[in-house]
């Protein structure tokens, strides 16, 4: 599943599309699509691992899920969910879900709870893991009302630079260690972003789909972990559990 920097990538990819006119608008999706032909593209938002496509009075979400996928100035031969024809150039998604959101975005939208939004505030995201009394640090790093935009790689490598297993209590865990686990949240995901833009993402991965600790060279326990259930690598020597 495509985690935050790389929806942040699809919004600056697709920047020629701002201001531009759709002349034609195809796709299987189920939504009333052709209300969008003839209309102009204002802006390109993302909120975490959604993507948004901003007209006048409504914009499109779009989310990729596990295996969605787009092209620009290309097609596939199957139809796309939702594709886009320009005077110039095309925008194509695939195997995706898209959704209209009528209104105002910024009723919709917590942005200071997406960790690449200028608006990130932590001191929120501290209160609100304050709140969770029992979650794991695992569930709350997947939490997209907490960290929007952080995926499960971004969950394994912050818990592992921070130092902290993946099962501790989120409660339990002492303030300093929380407040670092916040701020890796951000630092990495933006580190990421360059990784991925430079195509070295995989070469800097210290623990997700990695065998053995680089602190400790001794293997990592790999599990699918919590109430969200995804893959966790985590070493049970470095990264200490907090019940
Ligand atoms: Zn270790």
């Amino acid at each position: 599943m495509p985690e935050g920097p790389s929806i942040f990538i699809l919004k600056e990819l697709v920047q020629p599309f701002v201001g531009k006119k759709i002349i034609e608008v195809k796709g299987n999706s189920k939504i009333d699509l052709q209300r969008l032909k003839n209309q102009k593209i204002i802006e390109f938002k993302t909120w975490g691992k959604q993507f948004l496509i901003c007209f006048k009075n409504s914009t499109v979400r779009i989310h990729l899920l596990m295996f969605g996928s787009y092209l620009i100035n290309e097609s596939k031969d199957i139809s796309p969910r939702i594709g886009f024809k320009f005077k110039k150039g095309e925008l194509n998604f695939y195997n995706c879900s898209v959704r209209f959101i009528e209104g105002n975005l910024d009723t919709v939208y917590d942005w200071s709870a997406d960790v690449m939004n200028p608006l990130w505030d932590a001191k929120k995201a501290e209160a609100k893991l304050k709140d969770k009394k029992s979650m794991l640090a695992c569930d709350a790093l997947l939490d997209q009302n907490i960290f929007s935009g952080v995926g499960n790689i971004i969950k394994n490598e912050v818990l592992y630079r921070t130092k902290i297993h993946p099962e501790s209590i989120v409660a339990k865990i002492p303030i300093r260690q929380l407040r670092s686990l916040i701020k890796d949240a951000v630092v990495y995901s933006f580190e990421f972003l360059q990784w991925k833009k430079d195509f070295v993402l995989k070469k800097h991965w210290l623990a997700h789909n990695k065998k053995i600790c680089p602190r400790d060279k001794i293997p990592f326990s790999r599990a699918n972990l919590g109430k969200t259930h995804r893959r966790s690598f985590y070493c049970n020597k470095c990264q200490k559990i907090y019940v």
